[in-house]
């Protein structure tokens, strides 16, 4: 339903918290957010981003990386299990995080051939095939990682996804879903909804059905479905108040 994700310097827990209040008007019946502070690290609720807030207050949660979602149940109950961000472990380590919004038409056909593969899936979603797909086919480089992955799904997605040995970097991509980025000095953003940036930037990309994009600190990279890299337009969007 609704996806921020942020990389700077300082703590971006508050940004993304804010960011999901900014969404909480789209519906939703969980949510979450993730850090990659040299681990993985998640807080998730089947009730309000405040009751989130409270949770992540409690435990100290704090990251310079981070993604948050709110969710709208498709495929699986809503439940906190089932709420993303959806983790992949390899050797006992939690090394990708995802979050989703969309459908993955087969995700029945990726869930059998990775749980085969030894892949332990811990959620009812669709969403959770992808993040197991990307830990299995990570090569070191998450962007090329999420290029060839997003290949094998059908349906309609934007994701944001992070990995544990790249911290200070998030891969977006969409097809059938809208996506954003939102620019800033040192520091970039995505989302679902520019609303959702609207405490943080007014420097705004629209990404491309089919685009996946490189975010870091000192900038974002842009490629098309064809993994040509491309310049696409920075908008300045109206400050909302
Ligand atoms: N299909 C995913 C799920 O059920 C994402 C739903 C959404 O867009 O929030 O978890």
């Amino acid at each position: 339903c609704g996806i921020v994700g942020a990389v700077a310097q300082r703590n971006i827990v508050p940004i993304l918290l804010e960011g999901l209040k900014r969404l909480e008007y789209r519906g939703y019946d969980s949510c979450g957010v993730a850090v990659n502070n040299g681990g993985l690290k998640r807080a998730r609720s089947v009730s309000r981003v405040a009751e989130l807030e409270r949770q992540v207050d409690d435990s100290g949660f704090a990251g310079n990386t981070g993604i948050a979602h709110t969710r709208w149940a498709t495929h699986g109950v809503p439940a906190t299990n089932n709420a993303h961000p959806h983790f992949s472990a390899r050797d006992g380590e939690q090394r990708i995080g995802l979050v989703h919004n969309g459908i993955i038409e087969n995700y029945e056909e990726i869930r059998t051939e990775l749980k085969a593969l030894g892949y332990v899936f811990e959620s009812q979603t669709d969403t959770e095939a992808i993040a197991h797909l990307v830990n299995h086919m990570y090569d070191g480089d998450l962007l090329s990682t999420v290029q060839k992955a997003v290949k094998r799904l059908h349906g309609a997605f934007a994701i944001a996804v992070f990995a544990k040995d790249e911290p200070q970097r998030i891969v977006g991509a969409r097809l059938g879903c809208p996506l954003i980025v939102g620019l800033c000095d040192n520091e970039n953003f995505l989302a679902s909804d520019a609303m959702a940036l609207a405490g943080s930037t007014d420097q705004i990309i629209y990404l491309e059905e089919g685009d996946v994009v490189d975010v870091r600190l000192d900038g974002v990279r842009i490629y098309d479905r064809d993994d040509q890299p491309v310049e696409r337009r920075v908008q300045t969007v109206q400050a909302y108040s």
